[in-house]
C-alpha cells in the first residue's frame, strides 16, 4: 500500500519562514536533482531535497494516488463529478485526475469523470466589472476545452437546483441567461446578518448544488479541490461554530453527509499551497484570476480562523499537519445512531445532532432573552416551544440554527 511521507523531518531553515509565493520564486533555481542526478530546473519543497521537474511531479501525483487509493472508498469504474471553481487547486485536481485516468493500463485509475464548473459570479457581482467577468468565463471555457474528450458543464450558485447544468459549449446561452434574469441571489445573501452565517450558507448552498448536479449527471462521487490549509481551516471553524461532533467528516477523504447519497471526496487533501503552485509551474499552467480575496468578509469567524492558521504556519511549519492529525483522532458519536435515523440529523446540513448540555443551555438562555413579555412558567413554555419545533421536523444543528437566526426562513427554503 502506498504511503505519504511525513512532514516531520528536520526543517531546512529559511524556507519555512516564507509564504508559498516566496518559496516558488526562491526555488526557481537550476542544478542537480538529488534524486535522479539530472541537471535542470529544481523544485524545492520544505522538508525535501531539491528535485527535478519529473521527480517532483512523480512525488505529488503519488500523494494524489495514495489518498484516492488508501481508503478503498472509490470503487473501480466509479462515475465521478469533478467540481471546478477556477482556483489553482481545482486546476491541479483536474490535471492530476486526467493524467491518472490516461496512464498505461497498469497504473491507470479506472474511472469516468465529468467536470462541473460552479460559477460564483453572484457572490462577486457588486465588485466585479461585467467585461472582466466575461473574459474570465471565456478563459475558464478555453482551459476546460483544452482537455479533450471530457464532458464539462457549468452551473451557477443562484441556479434553480432543479435546473440541469449547461454544457460548456453552450456558454453563450448560459451567459445570456444569467445576464437576462434578475439575479436576486446576491441581494439575498447580503440580507443574511452576519458574515459568518453568510459563509456557512454559501458553503451549504454549494454542497446542495453539487449533490443535485451530480444526480443529474449520474455521478455517485464528487471530487472537490480542498487542500490541507482549507481542511485545517474547516476543521477549526467547525469546532468554533459548534459542529465539533461532525469534524471527522471535515478532515476525511470521504464525506457522506449529502442527502441524496452522493459522496463528496477530497483527493488532494494532503497537498499544500506550495505544492499546488509548483505543480502549476511544472506543468506550465497559467493562473486564472480567482478573486478569492473577497470570498470571505474579513470579520467572519472562518476568515479569522484562516488567518490565525496562516500566521502560525509562518513560524511553525507543522501547524497545518498537526491540526489535521489531531482532527483525524476526533471521532464522532455517530456510530451509536442508526444510519437512517433522521431523528438525529440536522434537516439542513444532514450532520448528526447530539444532545450537548452546553448547546441546550445556550438555546435556553437565547429563548429566555428573546421573550419580551414575562412568562410565569418558563420551563413549561420552553418545553412547549421545543415540542413545536420538533414536530415541524426542524432538527437543526447549532450552526444551522445560527444561520436560520441570521437570515430569513424563506431564504433557507428557497436555496437550501
Ligand atoms: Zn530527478
Ligand atoms: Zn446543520
Amino acid at each position: 500500500m502506498c504511503s505519504i511521507e511525513e512532514d516531520d523531518v528536520l526543517d531546512d531553515g529559511m524556507s519555512s519562514l516564507m509564504t508559498p509565493q516566496e518559496q516558488i520564486s526562491h526555488s526557481s533555481q537550476k542544478g542537480i536533482c538529488h534524486k535522479c542526478g539530472q541537471d535542470g530546473e529544481l523544485y524545492k519543497l520544505n522538508f525535501r531535497e531539491a528535485e527535478c521537474r519529473c521527480c517532483f511531479l512523480l512525488f505529488v501525483n503519488h500523494k494524489f494516488r495514495s489518498t484516492v487509493g488508501s481508503s478503498k472508498a472509490l470503487p473501480r469504474n466509479a462515475e465521478i463529478l469533478l467540481v471546478f471553481d477556477g482556483s489553482s487547486e481545482s486546476i491541479v485536481l483536474l490535471d492530476m485526475l486526467q493524467k491518472a485516468q490516461s496512464e498505461s493500463n497498469f497504473k491507470r485509475l479506472h474511472c469516468d469523470f465529468k467536470v462541473l464548473f460552479i460559477d460564483d459570479y453572484e457572490v462577486y457581482k457588486s465588485i466585479c466589472d461585467i467585461n472582466d467577468y466575461k473574459c474570465y468565463i471565456q478563459q475558464v471555457k478555453d482551459f476546460l476545452l483544452s482537455y479533450h474528450n471530457i464532458k464539462c458543464y457549468v452551473t451557477n450558485l443562484s441556479s434553480d437546483i432543479n435546473q440541469e447544468p449547461f454544457d460548456i459549449n453552450d456558454m453563450d446561452i448560459y451567459l445570456n441567461r444569467i445576464m437576462e434574469i434578475e439575479i436576486v441571489f446576491a441581494n439575498d445573501i447580503n440580507n443574511i446578518q452576519t458574515s459568518t452565517s453568510r459563509n456557512e450558507f454559501i458553503k451549504l448552498r454549494r454542497k446542495n448544488l453539487v449533490a443535485s448536479m451530480a444526480t443529474f449527471l449520474r455521478c455517485k462521487y464528487a471530487f472537490i479541490p480542498t487542500i490541507n490549509i482549507s481542511i485545517a481551516t474547516d476543521l477549526l471553524s467547525a469546532i468554533v461554530l459548534g459542529q465539533g461532533n461532525n469534524v471527522a467528516y471535515d478532515v476525511a477523504f470521504k464525506d457522506d453527509r449529502l442527502v441524496n447519497g452522493i459522496k463528496i471526496m477530497r483527493p488532494i487533501k494532503d497537498l499544500s499551497e506550495t505544492e499546488v503552485l509548483l505543480y502549476m509551474r511544472a506543468r506550465n499552467i497559467k493562473f486564472f484570476d480567482r478573486r478569492d480575496h473577497v470570498t470571505y468578509a474579513s470579520s467572519s469567524l472562518q476568515r479569522i480562523t484562516e488567518s490565525f492558521i496562516r500566521n502560525l504556519q509562518k513560524n511553525y511549519t507543522s501547524t497545518v499537519s498537526t491540526i489535521i492529525r489531531t482532527g483525524n483522532k476526533i471521532t464522532s458519536n455517530n456510530h451509536i445512531f442508526k444510519e437512517d435515523d433522521s431523528e438525529y440529523k440536522c434537516c439542513i446540513c444532514n450532520s448528526s445532532i447530539i444532545n450537548s448540555k452546553t448547546l441546550s443551555a445556550v438555546r435556553y438562555s437565547r429563548y429566555v432573552s428573546e421573550r419580551t413579555s414575562s412568562i410565569s412558567d418558563l420551563d413549561t413554555s420552553y418545553t412547549k416551544f421545543l415540542n413545536i419545533t420538533h414536530k415541524k421536523n426542524e432538527n437543526l444543528c447549532h450552526s444551522c440554527e445560527n444561520i436560520r437566526r441570521d437570515s430569513d426562513i424563506n431564504l433557507i427554503k428557497r436555496y437550501l
